[in-house]
């Protein structure tokens, strides 16, 4: 597989969120901000700072760019923590063997959502292929309230994650975007006025729409 043709691992997330929010995203490149994202992304920014801690045997990697051949995905980890372990795998910046947790920030009140779990999952996978290694666990980290959640790689999340990739795939390949489906996620949605999931069209979509119908008028 071609590198350019890596897609972002972070789009995961929005497809487990919308399959047409990640499609309108990735094949109509929009992106619009609202309350919630401009937040998240602020307090994102405030983490990536690319990186390496060291504190005996343990280090802490941050911003690591990360890629999965078999997925198609890359993106960054916002921090592993990588700790000496007989059973581990070797990495450039330690010495010795070490066993690795990667570990995703998020914003806002302390939640589990089936997104947040996909992303993490997928860095795992990503880090396993990469150092022929096995990560059983990572955490969530909230920011605002500086609590930690452990997240457990089982087999269900593994085979999500590789389902999402393949329908990330699908859409990029097929430049498809699915009909809108209209409910209470859409209410906190920052694309909802480019989506119109009432009309079930993108704008674009629309205004593809009235194009071809004004050319049937002047050709009638
Ligand atoms: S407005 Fe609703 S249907 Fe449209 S992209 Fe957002 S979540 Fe999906």
């Amino acid at each position: 597989m071609d590198d350019r043709e890596y897609l972002p691992l972070s789009w995961l997330s929005q497809a487990e969120y919308c399959l047409r929010r990640a499609a309108l995203l990735l094949n109509e490149r929009i992106w619009m901000e609202n309350e919630e994202t401009a937040k998240g992304r602020f307090e994102h920014s405030r983490v990536h700072d690319r990186r390496v801690e060291r504190r005996g045997d343990s280090l802490k990697l941050y911003e690591y760019t990360v890629f999965s051949k078999s997925l198609g995905i890359w993106g960054k980890c916002d921090c592993i923590e990588a700790g000496r372990c007989a059973q581990g795998c070797r990495i450039k910046a330690a010495e010795f063997p070490v066993e690795l947790y990667p570990i995703e920030y998020k914003h806002g009140s302390v939640r589990e959502e089936r997104s947040y779990l996909l992303q993490l999952c997928a860095q795992a996978m990503c880090l396993e292929e990469m150092f022929h290694t096995k990560i059983p666990a990572g955490a969530l980290f909230f920011i605002s309230a500086h609590r930690r959640l452990d997240v457990s790689f089982d087999d269900q999340l593994r085979k999500d994650v590789t389902a999402q990739a393949a329908a990330l795939r699908k859409l990029w390949d097929e430049q498809s975007i699915p009909p809108a489906e209209y409910g209470p996620k859409c209410k906190r949605c920052s694309i909802q006025t480019y989506c119109m999931p009432k009309t079930r069209s993108s704008a674009k979509e629309y205004c593809k729409k009235l194009a071809k119908e004004a050319m049937e008028v002047e050709t009638v």
